[in-house]
Formats: C-alpha cells, sequence, structure tokens
C-alpha cells in the first residue's frame, strides 16, 4: 500500500495509468527493474503480485502507446484483473485532490486505497459500481441482446447497474422486465467480474424464462431474442463473464 519512490533497483511490473489507460509498449505491460524503463524518481505503489513478481502502479501518462486494459484481457484473466486494479487506482487517486465535503487538499493513505481529510477527518475510498448480468434459459434456447451502446454485431446476455437501496436480486429482476418485458424465475448466482470500464463489479447470475414476450427496450437494445444453443449469433470473447455465462446457459440447454 506504502507509495515510495523509485531507486531503479525495484523489480516486478509496471502499471502506469492514467485517465483510464495503460502504458504498453509494443502492446505488452512492461516488466524488469525501474531502471530499465527510466522509472528512478517516480512514485510508485505496490498493488498486487503477478508470476511471484510485484506489479506496481505509477501514476502517470507516457508520451505514447497508452492503451485500453482490454488488450491485457486476452494475456491472462489475472493480469487484466491486476491492470484493471491500477487504472481504477490511477482515476481514484486523480479525482480525490479535494476534500468534497470542505475542499481543503487531501492526502493518500500508508495504509490501505484511500484518501484522507486532514482538515474534517473525511475518508474516502475507491467508488465501485455494481451491475448485475444475467443469462436467461428458455427450454433450449437463450435469450441474447444487441446494445445500442455496443454497434459491433456482439449478441450478449442482459445487464444493468445496482440502483441505491436495491438487492442483487431485485435489481435482475427489473432489469430483466425494463429490457425485455419477461419474467424470469429460479435465480442463481454464479461469479463475478471487476470490469475497469471504468469501475464496475460485474455479478453474474442464471436464470429461467418464467412468462411473458420478449419487447425490447429501444432505449437500451437494438434487439432481444430467444437464439438456439446450436446456432448462436456472435457472442462475446472468452475472458469475460458474458462468454461464461452463456456456455453455462448452453450446457443446460444440451441437458433438455
Ligand atoms: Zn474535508
Amino acid at each position: 500500500m506504502i507509495q515510495q519512490k523509485l531507486t531503479g533497483m525495484e523489480r516486478g511490473w509496471w502499471v502506469i495509468s492514467l485517465e483510464n489507460l495503460v502504458w504498453l509498449p509494443q502492446g505488452e505491460l512492461p516488466s524488469g527493474t525501474a531502471r530499465q524503463w527510466s522509472l528512478q524518481g517516480h512514485m510508485a505503489r505496490p498493488i498486487g503480485e503477478w508470476l511471484g513478481e510485484t506489479v506496481w502502479l505509477v501514476c502517470q501518462k507516457m508520451a505514447s502507446e497508452m492503451a485500453s486494459p482490454r488488450m491485457v484481457a486476452s494475456q491472462s484473466p489475472k493480469l487484466f484483473q491486476l491492470v484493471g486494479r491500477g487504472i481504477q487506482l490511477a482515476e481514484f487517486y486523480r479525482s480525490h485532490h479535494h476534500c468534497g465535503y470542505c475542499g481543503h487538499e487531501m492526502q493518500h493513505s500508508q495504509h490501505e486505497w484511500a484518501c484522507l481529510c486532514n482538515h474534517c477527518h473525511e475518508r474516502y475510498y475507491p467508488q465501485i459500481e455494481p451491475c448485475v448480468i444475467v443469462g436467461i434459459r428458455r427450454d433450449d434456447h437463450i435469450l441474447l441482446a444487441q446494445h445500442q451502446h455496443h454497434r459491433n454485431g456482439i449478441h450478449t446476455v442482459l445487464a444493468g447497474f445496482v440502483e441505491v437501496g436495491e438487492t442483487l436480486e431485485e435489481t435482475v429482476h427489473r432489469e430483466v422486465m425494463e429490457e425485455s418485458g419477461i419474467k424470469i424465475r429460479n435465480l442463481r448466482y454464479v461469479a463475478s467480474q471487476p470490469w475497469p470500464f471504468p469501475q464496475s463489479l460485474m455479478m453474474g447470475f442464471l436464470a429461467d424464462y418464467d412468462s411473458g414476450e420478449i419487447q425490447h427496450d429501444p432505449v437500451e437494445l437494438i434487439s432481444a431474442d430467444w437464439y438456439h444453443y446450436d446456432d448462436l449469433p456472435l457472442i462475446p470473447p472468452s475472458d469475460t463473464i458474458a462468454r461464461r455465462l452463456i456456455e453455462e446457459t448452453v450446457a443446460l440447454c444440451r441437458n433438455t
């Protein structure tokens, strides 16, 4: 957690990040000593471990080759998770120079990922936005939708943000009703995935169709429909929780 000034001798993986981008020279996350990458004198903090070496965060922007963390996702889900942590922390520190209550300048905590106001003693933590995502099965069909925000031909499962004062289960039922007009039942939790675009935590569920006919929300979705498990359109890449939910639903469809 402790921020330190790099001497040049420190070794590990270097997450150099600002404004939701990460430095990927030649498309790869830099590793080796701080000196190798001319990082001596910069402030850095350890944020995890990858292949037995420290992962360091340096909150700054390089002149070129700043890229989306998405590029790391195909290399390794665990590394992608650590890079995602780095870029979210870099954004957290960048947006918390001053206290939101009293306006005084803040300090970084040396014990945890937090910013402290020494004037009014308020403490700020990185914000995480919980988001549900759900694979819905109807006999041997799965519900897939195309999103207005991602016009890339990909068909995926439904998702939405948790509202204030709502349980995860309520969010799933509400989002499914709002976006597709159907009712679901037999809702069960599967797994989660931090999703640093910019600061979501995706919580994945599976559910079964209960009743109603699909009427998609044209503001959010281009289309929504039932697809036979053997004849799926273009679906999300394998490093996403969306893909996992689709694959688990397909496995259930096969067994019906
Ligand atoms: Zn304050």
